[in-house]
């Protein structure tokens, strides 16, 4: 039986460094957006189709609906309801490539990225990862209490009821 391809270019096109990202070579200028939740994603839909080589980063292959993130905890939802795989959202997006990997570094005098996957280079970098909880200087709240930020946090809720 045939594979389904889901790539349109092969990986192994210009997989030459091994510690550096593999992407395929492209003449066209690199936006390199940093996190997949509503501000990454809205910009992916943006720039689908236009002429730039889009490359989706994220620490999680999925996105997370945060939204909705208590029913889960509250055993309302189930978590594949409110988390959706970041390459099912750009198929057929033949200028976005999505890579799983988490951003250590910017060093931003030579436009590069370090991952824990290797590095990347861009053209133009948009950070989009969000944000933390606050505890408003409350040390023993953050001790004490549980985080509802992403799918993990609110699992770890729903396992404590
Ligand atoms: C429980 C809850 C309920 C909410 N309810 C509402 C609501 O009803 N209405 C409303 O308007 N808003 C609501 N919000 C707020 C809304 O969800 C956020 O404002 C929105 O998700 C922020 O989007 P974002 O793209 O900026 O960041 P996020 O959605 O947090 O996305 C950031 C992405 O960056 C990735 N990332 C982070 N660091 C790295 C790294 N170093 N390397 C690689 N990837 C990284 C993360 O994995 C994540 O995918 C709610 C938030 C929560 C937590």
């Amino acid at each position: 039986m045939k594979e389904k391809q889901t790539h349109s270019i092969p990986l192994e096109s210009t997989c030459k460094i091994t510690d550096e990202i593999c992407l395929p070579d492209t003449k066209l200028p690199r936006v390199v957006i940093v996190g997949g939740g509503f501000a990454g994603l809205a910009l992916v839909e943006k720039l689908k189709h236009k002429e730039v080589q889009v490359v989706l980063l994220d620490k999680n292959n999925f996105h997370q609906f945060q939204p909705l993130l208590y029913q889960v905890a509250t055993s309302a939802l189930e978590p594949d309801s409110i988390v959706f795989p970041f390459r099912k959202q750009i198929n057929g997006y033949k200028n976005v490539f999505f890579r799983l990997a988490e951003v250590e570094e910017i060093q931003p005098d030579s436009n590069t990225i370090l991952t824990n996957k290797g590095s990347i280079s861009y053209d133009y970098l948009v950070l989009a990862t969000g944000t933390t909880t606050n505890f408003f200087g409350m040390d023993s709240v953050a001790e004490n209490s549980l985080g509802m930020k992403d799918i993990r946090d609110s699992l770890n809720i729903r396992h404590m009821m």
